[in-house]
């Protein structure tokens, strides 16, 4: 007598969701919070952004699908500002291309931008790093970090729509943006000293800004240091520095 073969078991229950979080929720890290968040609880599906806020939609066992509603709100990155989450259930597509981060869509809406936010301590302590590629690098900045208000040109908020548009990304800056483990991953005003601005100081109304770089800082503290006044430019508008 042959053992019977047990049955073929059951395909364990899964549900989909289709999540839109609402508030200052661009700007501040919040796709790949999603995307590490949907990785972790195994899910697949993907996040997006359009100017009404940011749209998810995840698909998995119920409790982890659950479990990754809860916790949208409540681990939200430390600069986002969540004002609501809205969640329906939608047909479940059998999708296995785990998850992904998928290009914004543009329309009307109204999401909030974040404010600038100063240089973070991780940045702060890259800067004065001698062995880090952004040793000195005075445009340092990261997910939790750095311009914001001031560099949008429209939105969604991604680097095509902000004043970083003209500064292609050097491979390394590129593959940072593109690492879910990098802490510059989807940082969209990221650079370096080799793809990013660079430092240039203006003497006047006819100087065109020939001295650039450490060249230029050097003139600043010398030109500082012999009571001139200097204005620099820097996120959110100019500060003027002097001798006091
Ligand atoms: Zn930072
Ligand atoms: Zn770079």
């Amino acid at each position: 007598m042959t053992p019977r073969k047990p049955p073929p078991a059951a395909a364990p229950p899964r549900v989909r969701r289709h999540l839109t979080v609402r508030g200052a929720v661009q700007g501040v890290g919040f796709r790949p919070f999603v995307y590490t968040l949907a990785e972790e609880h195994g899910l697949t599906g993907w996040v997006t952004n359009d100017a009404d806020g940011v749209h998810t939609e995840v698909e998995g066992p119920p409790a982890a699908v659950d479990a990754f509603t809860g916790a949208i709100g409540t681990r939200a990155p430390p600069l986002a500002l969540v004002e609501s989450v809205e969640h329906r259930a939608v047909p479940v597509t059998h999708d296995d291309g785990g998850f992904t981060i998928l290009p914004s869509a543009t329309g009307p809406g109204r999401t909030l931008i974040p404010p600038d936010t100063a240089t973070c301590d991780v940045c702060l302590a890259e800067l004065a790093d001698p062995a880090d590629r952004r040793y000195r690098h005075p445009f340092i900045t990261c997910t939790h970090c750095g311009p914001r208000f001031t560099i949008v040109t429209g939105l969604p908020y991604d680097r095509p729509l902000t004043t970083m548009a003209g500064f292609p990304l050097c491979a390394d800056c590129a593959r940072e943006y593109a690492d879910p483990a990098d802490r510059r991953f989807h940082a969209q005003p990221i650079a370096c000293p080799r793809c990013g601005p660079r430092l240039t100081l203006c003497r006047g109304p006819d100087d065109p800004g020939t001295l650039r770089d450490t060249e230029a800082l050097d003139e600043a503290r010398r030109l500082l240091a012999a009571g001139a006044v200097l204005a620099v430019k820097g996120i959110g508008g100019y500060h003027l520095a002097c001798d006091a």
